[in-house]
This record gives structure tokens, sequence and C-alpha cells, in this order.
């Protein structure tokens, strides 16, 4: 493509003939990516992105271009190599072979056995009687714009003497590091966001763990499993803790990775059902009414 730029015009047959292969490159690249491994891909594309341009500035002789597309390549490779380290993933494999999932099959429900429900005035009774409190927001605390309402709910534990900490997934969400931006935004302080080696130890002698709109961060089968898609990531073992609130929508649904959530039926879980923001608001009015 950029020889053909370079070359001036006549060259768009051979732009044409580069864009198709690329297309063709791009989708064996990502279909057979399954389970909780498309972040990778998404940094290595990015990086791919920096090199193309790179390469574009050497083939124009522009410096600028060929500096700023290996700024951008450079860039995405650290963080594809970040994200591997964190997923325990071998970029090779991921890239060239993908850890292609079973397809999921519509309907196809797996058995976990009953689950525990809880409303909004029993989490806050809960939250009331703790001393400790670790949230683990997902995907879903994104999708439900919950940031803020859970800002507030943290300053007022906080207020009340509790030790409240939040950990973070390296793919929690749809973009690394989403879930820093989106606490940054509501003014939760930096300090007590930690990410998933400082504070996946710690779940042990924590009285409640929130899970708040995330699934496939804190699926035990990732760790039980080893045929899960998931197998082999490591998550944040949020059932350690003495008790875990779970906000979701409905049982019926699962994360991104599309497997069952053990952890949502364990004997210590207890699900907040609802959208998040307004869980996570009907909570907060509870929580300030009993404490
Ligand atoms: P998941 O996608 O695994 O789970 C999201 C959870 O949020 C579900 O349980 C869903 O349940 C719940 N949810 C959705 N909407 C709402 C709502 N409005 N209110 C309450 N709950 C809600 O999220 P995680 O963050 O745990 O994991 C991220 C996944 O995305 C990983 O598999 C990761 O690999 C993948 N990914 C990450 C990227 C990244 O760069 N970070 C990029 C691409 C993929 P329900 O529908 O019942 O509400």
């Amino acid at each position: 493509g950029a020889l053909a730029v370079s070359q001036g015009v006549t060259m768009a047959p051979a732009l044409a003939a580069s864009g198709a292969l690329s297309a063709v490159l791009g989708y064996f690249l990502v279909s057979s990516i399954g389970g909780a491994d498309m972040p990778v891909v998404i940094t290595v594309l990015n990086s791919y992105s920096g090199w193309a341009l790179a390469a574009e500035g050497a083939l124009l002789k522009d410096p600028t271009l060929a500096s700023v597309g290996a700024l951008i390549g450079f860039s995405g490779a650290i963080l594809t190599k970040i994200m591997c380290d964190a997923m325990n993933r071998d970029v090779v494999e991921v890239v060239l072979g993908g850890k292609a999932a079973e397809p999921v099959v519509e309907g196809d429900v797996v058995d976990l056995g009953p689950h525990r429900e809880i409303d909004a005035a029993g989490a806050a009774a809960a939250l009331v009687a703790a001393n400790s409190v670790l949230i683990v927001p997902g995907y879903g605390l994104a999708v439900a714009k919950a940031q803020y309402v859970v800002a507030e709910l943290v300053d007022e534990l906080r207020k009340a003497g509790k030790k409240v900490g939040f950990g973070i997934h390296p793919v929690a969400g749809r973009m690394p590091g989403q879930l820093n931006v989106l606490l940054a935004e509501a003014g939760v302080p930096y300090d007590i966001v930690y990410e998933l080696e400082e504070c996946n130890d710690d779940f042990a002698d924590t009285d409640v763990s929130i899970v708040l709109g995330a699934s496939d961060t804190v699926n035990s089968g990732a760790l039980d499993d080893p045929n899960s898609p998931i197998a082999g990531m490591p998550v944040l073992r949020v059932w350690d803790a003495e008790t875990t609130i779970a906000f979701k929508r409905s049982m019926g649904s699962t994360g991104y990775a599309g497997v069952a959530n053990p952890t949502f039926y364990k004997e210590n879980t207890q699900m907040l059902l609802g959208d998040a923001k307004d869980t996570a608001s009907a909570l907060l009015e509870s929580l300030r009414a009993q404490l």
C-alpha cells in the first residue's frame, strides 16, 4: 500500500490487492481467538498499525511518520507483553494458533445448582457489619455507568471507618485500563485501586467482596476446570472473602468469553440482581439509612 502511494498513481490494483490480502490475514488472525484472549489480539493489532506507519514513513522518506509509527509499534508491543504476562498466555500461541474456544451453543445451560439472592437492604446490612470491603468492577460497571454512585458508596463506607479497596483485573472491561479510567473519572483515589497481584491474597482477610458487573475476571472455573476456554488465566479470587455480593442483571447470561461462572453459585455468594446503577443507588440509599 505504501509502495503504491510512494510511486504515485497507477498502482491502484496493488493497493487493492494488498488491502484484500490484509483482510484475509486479519480474518485468520482473529477468527481462531476465543475465550478471554481477545485483549492480546487487540494490543497486537495496535502494535502492527504502528509498524505499518513506520514502514510508510521509511518509504516516503518522512522521518516524523517513521518515528511516530515506531513509537506506536513499540508501545503496542510493550502493552502486548504486559497483557500476555498478566494473563499467563504465550503471545505466539494466541496470535498464531489461537485458543479456539468451543462455540457457545444457545440454550446450552450448565447446571451449577441454586444461587442465593440478596436485596439492597440486605447488602447494606452486610456492608454495615463489615470492616473490610474489596470491590472488583468489570464491564457491567461501564455499561451501567455506575462509577459515580459507586464512588459515593465508597466515600460513605470510608467515612464510616471501613477499609475499602478496588481490585482491577488487567483485562477488565473492553479496553486496557478502562476501569481505571472510569474510577479516576469518578474521583476514586488512586491509592485504593490495586492491581490483581497486589490484592489477590487480601480477599482471604476481607469481610465482603463485591463483584460489580464482572464475570470472566472472577470466574473460578479458570482455576478449577482445565477444559474451560479461560483455563490458566489468573482471576481475582473474590470467593476467598467471607461473603461475596455480586451485581449483574440476570442469571441467564455469561461474560465476554461465553462461559458459565461457578463463582455466582458458591455458598458464600449473594446475587444482587438488576442494572448496576439502579442496584448501587438503592444500596447507597439503604446504607445511608443504616449507618
Ligand atoms: P465480562 O464481560 O466477563 O462480564 C460482564 C458482566 O457484567 C456480566 O456478568 C454481565 O451480566 C454484567 N453486566 C452487564 N451489564 C450490566 C449492567 N448494566 N448492570 C449490571 N451488570 C451488568 O466482564 P469482565 O470485565 O469480568 O471481563 C472482561 C472480558 O472482556 C474478558 O473476557 C476480557 O478478555 C474481554 N475483553 C477485554 C478487553 C480489554 O482490553 N479489557 C478487550 C476485549 C475483550 P448480565 O448481562 O447478567 O448483567
